[in-house]
């Protein structure tokens, strides 16, 4: 299934129309994450093709940050299952829909100011 760029287009300028205001972006944002843990969260409580094992990372001292990747853990086993997998990308393509508006948005408030720190 590819992208239809006219629709995608389409979608995106109706959802800056619909979601000019900030509160009503930033509202939309934490319902999508909210929905994305939640998909995450049945994934391991209702499915179980996920299981949650976390503990303290431990990366030893004066170890690079590039090399920290080679000491930590996602504190995820398993693997997404087929219906899983579908749930939560269909959560995270929706939260995408909501994250153009608020780049929309944000990038028209904050770059300028961050062009005088930068130029400071
Ligand atoms: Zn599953």
């Amino acid at each position: 299934m590819g992208i239809n760029l006219d629709n995608f287009q389409k979608t995106v300028d109706e959802l800056l129309i619909r979601h000019r205001s900030i509160l009503d972006t930033l509202s939309k944002l934490q319902e999508a994450n909210g929905k994305i843990n939640r998909a995450v969260a049945k994934s391991v409580t209702r499915c179980g093709c996920l299981r949650i094992s976390a503990r303290r990372q431990e990366i030893p001292p004066d170890t690079d940050f590039l090399s920290w990747k080679n000491y930590t853990e996602t504190h995820l086993d398993g693997e997404l299952c087929e219906r899983c997998r579908e749930v939560l990308e269909s959560e995270l393509g929706e939260s995408l829909f909501i994250w153009l508006p608020f780049v929309h948005c944000s990038i028209w408030s904050w770059v300028p100011s961050w062009k005088k720190k930068t130029n400071a």
